[in-house]
């Protein structure tokens, strides 16, 4: 998947502000951030979006879901596993929910508000 960009941060070969990993997981900081926090939680396998890791290896969503609290309590958006002040997931799938790196990834973000219902 060498043309796949969030396989060559996970090879090393494009920089990554890398704020977690694990032996199958990674998470970055996104490079546009749309909140105070807000990052990237990655399988470092290829899978194109969030229903295809469900049925290829739901174990390892699990892993990336359980990464993304550890990344909410780092940046401190939740204490232990409590809701206070609390964080947004989001995976986006297809173009019309307006998809760009088909590579999944869940979005963590937080720090301030988050309006209801999004754009
Ligand atoms: P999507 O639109 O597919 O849900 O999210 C893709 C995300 O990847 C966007 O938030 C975008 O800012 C981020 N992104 C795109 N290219 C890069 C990059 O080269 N480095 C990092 N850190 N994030 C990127
Ligand atoms: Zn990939």
């Amino acid at each position: 998947m060498s043309d796949c960009l969030f396989c060559r941060m996970v090879a090393g070969e494009i920089p990554a502000d890398v704020v977690h990993s694990t032996d199958r997981v990674f998470a970055f900081r996104d490079i546009n951030p749309q909140a105070p926090t807000h990052v990237l939680v990655i399988p470092k396998d290829h899978h194109r979006t969030v229903g295809a890791l469900a049925a290829a290896d739901p174990a390892l969503l699990a892993e990336v879901i359980s990464a993304a609290q550890d990344v909410a309590r780092q940046e401190g958006l939740v204490a232990g596993d409590g809701e206070e002040p609390g964080f947004r997931l989001v995976t986006n799938t297809g173009p019309q929910a307006g998809q760009t790196v088909h590579h999944v990834h869940l979005h963590v973000l937080g720090g301030r508000h988050m309006n209801w219902p999004p754009g």
